[in-house]
């Protein structure tokens, strides 16, 4: 997907304060890059060089011995004083373990929900859009690779308090926070306490996520969260372990504590061409979401393009999308889309009542949208989803 984050550069690259950074931003109309944010040359050398203090994170148990396991996700990092779990984010500091992108923002932008993507949560709404650095997966494909796979003092980034990104996004008029471009797991209590600070100013909350987490820490966020993408990188434990350094068990567990919980949700497939496409397992990951899932959950099949480790493979042929796309309609899945095709059928919201395009779109844009009160302005077939 093309979720690029923009960097802007500060003219003079001089550290502009927390004061500054709000004002710059907000002076920026919404649907656009934060254009004058200045993300980058915002430190000085002293503080690019030496993460800063931290904060204690909330999901960790000493092991006795100075020692530390992170209770986070499903590696389960144990790291001895000075050393960083695999996500490169939390650090054992003196026996207890702390996350290092805690008030960091490495990118900012004010996107519209259809670019992460979200097709039934508040069509063209903007979300304002943060991320800091690190992931607790290494995926050969990744397209924010710039970002996810570096360590947080080697990326620009600018302090921001939760109440800070509350307020900025409620005054860029984006009415949602998105935690995206890196992984959101690995900055979960900045995740935790900017969708708190959010919820008290009505801003809503979504996350955009491998689903590599447990389930405590997962279960207690759920609560302030609104809408959860994730992404199935595909349908095959083996390949996990390749591919991305995961496994697969914990991301369906994950795909199944969310839809419990009622948060919307909807779940991303990048089709890399002769990695994830095979037809066989597209057939039982469509099987499986449509069994425990169910069908009204959105299935967005997207584009890989070539990245990071896999530039030696050619985008996905349009032809592989559209057989995924005929292959998760025959399940008998409702709403299934294709990603990264600007143009294409396969963009529209199909009502499964009457076959009628109910919401129409061209890349992350709405072209028209004949819903009415959440049901078909057709037939009346109520759509799922957060409209309103
Ligand atoms: S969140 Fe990071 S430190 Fe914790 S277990 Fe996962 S990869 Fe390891």
């Amino acid at each position: 997907m093309p979720h690029d984050p923009q960097h802007d550069h500060d003219r003079d690259g001089a550290p502009i304060s927390r004061r500054g950074f709000l004002r710059t931003a907000c002076m920026v109309g919404g649907g656009a890059c934060l254009a004058g944010l200045g993300i980058d040359k915002l430190l000085t050398a002293a503080q690019a060089a030496s993460p800063d203090a931290g904060k204690v994170a909330m999901y960790w148990k000493p092991l006795g011995d100075g020692r530390v396991k992170c209770l986070l996700c499903p590696r389960g990092c144990i790291t001895s004083q000075g050393k960083r779990g695999e996500c490169g984010a939390r650090e054992n500091r003196g026996g207890a373990y702390y996350s290092l992108v805690h008030g960091w923002v490495s990118a900012a932008n004010v996107d519209h929900v259809e670019k992460k993507p979200f097709f039934h949560y508040l069509p063209g709404s903007l979300a304002f859009s943060i991320a800091t650095a690190g992931c607790n997966m290494h995926c050969r494909d990744c397209q924010n690779w710039e970002l996810s796979q570096s360590r947080p003092e080697r990326v620009e980034r600018m302090p921001a308090t939760p109440a800070d990104v509350a307020i900025l996004a409620s005054q860029q008029k984006c009415g949602t926070i998105a935690y995206t471009y890196n992984e959101p797991n690995v900055f979960y209590e900045y995740v935790y306490e900017c969708a708190v600070a959010g919820h008290k100013r009505g801003v809503r909350s979504v996350i955009v996520s491998n689903g590599y987490i447990n389930h405590d820490p997962i279960s207690r966020l759920l609560p302030y969260l609104d809408a959860v993408k994730v992404d199935l990188k595909g349908f095959d434990d083996g390949f996990y372990r390749r591919y991305t350094g995961g496994t697969l068990r914990p991301v369906l567990d994950t795909l199944l504590t969310v839809r419990k919980s009622g948060k919307w949700l909807e779940v991303v497939y990048l089709v890399v061409p002769t990695v994830n496409d095979n037809p066989r397992s597209i057939d039982a990951m469509c099987a499986w979401v449509r069994d425990n899932l169910g069908r009204d959950v959105p299935l967005h099949f997207s584009r890989f393009h070539p990245d990071y480790q896999l530039r030696n493979l050619p985008p996905t042929p349009y032809s592989t999308l559209e057989d995924c796309w005929q292959r998760a309609r025959k399940a008998g899945l409702h709403y299934v889309y294709l990603g990264n095709v600007p143009g294409s059928e396969g963009e529209h919201t199909y009502c499964p009542g009457c076959g009628k395009v109910v919401i129409q779109r061209t890349g992350f844009t709405v072209t028209a949208n004949h819903l009415k009160n959440g049901r078909c302005g057709y037939c009346n077939k109520a759509i799922p989803g957060v409209w309103r």
